[in-house]
């Protein structure tokens, strides 16, 4: 089996027995795959220390027959985003994302956009140019956009209204619908419904909407930034079936 090379980021590490590592690296190439490094631990030599969450690497691996496991057999640091792990706030938003491109990816299927959209984020975070809750509204908008499952956010999902006629300030959003409801539609029913403002949905759709550059680039106020995370976590987590771990832990540390 010849040697398998590809750009990747380290998505998790387990320990595998005293010596080994086991990771999950997202790939490039072939999307996901999970790689042992043999005497990673052992020795710092072997691998240079470089194997660490969220970090960019070029990888080399070897397949085994069962090709679930690959070998890693060379690993070249392309970027550390060391400001990441030195950071509490920072470490939870990347390994939310983490968690989130582990848990919707299939093992080697190849997903590029979704690959430079995490890159993307991780280096937003890492360098602190916009903050770390306008880099999770625009990985969860983009996401959801790349898995299949965009919100519809232009008109109302039953009698198709479109925003902009609706007057109210404050728009129902149903998350069975995955889309915005217009009062008239709305009726009584508050299970599986979040109310957000006009604002806040506008500001959405210029992000999903826009450029990755130009997104970052926004103006979001705070009551936008809360009720956008508000929606969007709510949203993936309704669609992927569960809450991430790493989302509790991330509300965990917004409530200190
Ligand atoms: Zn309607």
């Amino acid at each position: 089996m010849p040697n398998f090379i590809s750009p990747a980021i380290v998505l998790r590490r387990i320990d595998y027995g005293d010596y080994d590592l086991i990771l999950t690296f997202f790939t490039l190439k072939i999307g996901k795959i999970s790689a042992i490094a043999k005497s990673a631990k052992k020795s710092t030599k072997r691998f240079g220390g470089i194997l660490e969450l969220f970090s960019v690497l070029e990888v080399v691996c070897s397949s085994r027959m069962d090709r679930d496991l690959m070998i890693l057999q060379e690993a070249d640091l392309i970027n550390s985003f060391s400001g990441i792990r030195a950071d509490l706030n920072k470490t939870a938003y990347a390994s939310y994302f983490a968690e989130m491109v582990n848990e919707w990816t299939e093992l080697g299927a190849k997903q590029e956009e979704l690959y430079f959209l995490l890159c993307h984020v991780l280096k937003q975070i890492d360098t602190g140019c916009i903050s770390d809750e306008i880099s999770g509204i625009l990985f969860l908008i983009r996401f959801a956009s790349i898995a299949g499952i965009r919100p519809n956010l232009l008109k109302c999902s039953i009698c198709s209204l479109e925003i902009d006629k609706i007057k109210e300030e404050r728009i129902i959003f149903d998350f069975s619908r995955s889309g915005i409801i217009c009062p008239k539609c709305a009726g009584g029913k508050s299970a599986g419904r979040l109310s957000l403002s006009k604002g806040t949905i506008k500001q959405l759709l210029w992000v999903e909407n826009g450029g990755l550059i130009k997104a970052g680039k926004m103006k979001f106020t705070p009551l936008a930034i809360k009720e956008g995370l508000d929606l969007l976590e709510a949203f993936t987590a309704y669609h992927l079936g569960k809450e991430m771990q790493s989302l509790k832990f991330l509300k965990q540390i917004r409530k200190e």
